[in-house]
């Protein structure tokens, strides 16, 4: 078996070293899953609601260790790891409150001896591949209804995320989920790799389009459920009749929350003529009041990248967008090491012809383009392959929903962005992906429906 070494993205130093799973124990680890599945299923939905509960209560209890061990790991800020594990608590009220209704038995006939009803029956066995950036969300939005819905699951963090992977995995063993029910995978692509191709019943797969498209290819022929929460390009349009200040101030946040490392990280922005100006110095005070240093500090507001190779696209993607003609207005360049460190920087006179305004940057870097009328924003914003979400800052609630109705995207965001709701299903359009988690569809997405026919003899 090959090693997993952890290191800090903040100072480069190893932090652990763990076992990495190879092909014969991901192979055991799945016919274990698959042999507890059944049992599983006859779980008392009040009893695995009960085990959620506990798992709620201890995450909570140990909020603070779970919080510095995803700064060591990802090089997030130790305020926003702290309000990643908080946000999770309502997502799991979520799951606790409207598990039991979305997969309860619907009647939906019944005359003359002939009833009708649909059943909702789980997969079976579901894999999750799961992103770094953020663990606790991405891995939980899986986990957690596919567990309380009767799944058994096989859970591979990334390799960037595997110790707070496993502290996921731990607390829900010690809440009372048994532990051939949910395990937890060590390693990198190679694991993945091995465990979509074992005899399983859906792959639930969070990550960049490239891996996405190669597990799409991978599974295809098996006519498995399929799930896939990839990346975005994600654009917000500033009306004239915006507020320059207010909508600065919003999208600074959302460009450079996590470092710029979320799936809805603002990624572009057109800014309407009459307000542009104004909207640019709001915009740049905004960034440079933010604080980049010890992802432990409590003030800190901008991290370590997680992934050193993000550096290297990040600079292409600034030096290419200034030989076509960019204003660099702040930042430009990655830190001299130990750790991966990159400045918050904004272009403007940016376009389209700039992988700058096309493809996922993931890092604290975005471009904003002066546009003369709404047509021309609503046409940029859809000139993309991905389509995850999309907002608007107006102060005209009609307009703005007419515009957004006509934006291709999962989300749309009036007055706000890089915002998720357990309440709201969270899905991609075109290269963002397929399927969807959050809201009771992505309950009953773990599911499939069973059709019951009954006649009376
Ligand atoms: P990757 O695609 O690199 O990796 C995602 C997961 O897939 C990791 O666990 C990775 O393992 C694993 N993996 C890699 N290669 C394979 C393979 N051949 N077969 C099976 N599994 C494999 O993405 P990142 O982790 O870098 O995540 C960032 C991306 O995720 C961004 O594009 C972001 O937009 C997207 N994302 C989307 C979200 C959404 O809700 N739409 C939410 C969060 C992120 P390992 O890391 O160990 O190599």
């Amino acid at each position: 078996m090959t090693q997993l070494q952890i290191h800090n993205p903040a100072t480069g130093a190893m932090i652990a070293e763990l076992r990495c799973d190879d092909d014969a124990s991901v192979a055991a680890k799945t016919a274990a899953a698959r042999a507890a599945q059944r049992a599983w299923q006859l779980v008392p939905m009040a009893d695995k609601l009960a085990m959620v509960q506990r798992f709620r209560a201890m995450l909570s209890a140990e909020l603070e260790n779970l919080a510095t061990t995803l700064t060591q790991e990802v090089g997030k800020p130790i305020a926003q790891s702290r309000n990643e594990l908080n946000g999770l608590l309502p997502r799991i009220d979520f799951f606790l409150e409207q598990a039991e209704a979305a997969v309860r038995d619907q009647h939906v006939f019944d005359d003359a001896g002939m009833h009708e009803q649909i059943g909702h029956i789980p997969l079976g066995v579901v894999a999750n591949i799961s992103a770094w950036n953020y663990p606790y969300f991405v891995g939980c939005n899986v986990i957690l209804p596919a567990l309380l819905t009767g799944n058994t699951v096989l859970y591979k963090p990334s390799e960037y995320a595997t110790l707070s992977g496993l502290h996921i995995t731990r607390l829900l063993h010690a809440s009372g989920v048994p532990a051939n029910v949910l395990q937890c995978l060590v390693g990198a692509g190679a694991v993945g790799t091995a465990l979509t191709q074992q005899r399983i019943d859906g792959v639930f797969f969070t990550g960049s389009h490239g891996t996405g498209a190669r597990i799409a290819a991978q599974v295809a022929p098996r006519m498995i459920k399929l799930q896939l929460e990839l990346g975005g390009k994600d654009p917000s349009y500033v009306r004239a009749d915006a507020d320059p200040r207010a909508a600065a101030e919003s999208l600074a946040d959302g460009a450079m929350y996590n470092t710029g490392q979320s799936c809805c990280s603002v990624e572009r922005i057109y800014v309407h003529a009459a307000v542009y100006d104004a909207f640019v110095s709001h915009f740049l005070a905004a960034v440079e009041a933010l604080r980049m240093g010890d992802p432990m500090d409590p003030a800190t507001s901008v991290g370590a990248l997680t992934r050193a190779p993000q550096l290297d696209l990040l600079q292409a993607q600034v030096d290419e967008a200034l030989a076509l003609g960019a204003t660099l207005r702040c930042g430009g360049h990655r830190l001299p090491g130990p750790g991966n460190w990159f400045e918050p920087t904004v272009l403007t006179e940016v376009d389209h012809r700039m992988a700058l305004m096309r493809e996922e940057s993931f890092g604290p870097i975005i471009g904003i383009q002066k546009v003369g009328s709404d047509d021309e924003a609503v046409a940029l914003m859809n000139d993309s392959r991905y389509g995850l979400t999309a907002g608007i800052y107006s102060r005209d609630e009609a307009r703005s929903r007419e515009l957004l109705d006509q934006v291709n995207a999962g989300s749309v965001y009036w007055n706000c962005c890089d915002r998720v709701s357990p309440r709201l299903p969270w899905s991609g359009q075109g290269d963002s992906g397929i399927g969807l988690t959050l809201s009771t569809a992505g309950i009953q997405t773990f599911t499939r429906p069973k059709a019951w026919h009954l006649r009376q003899p």
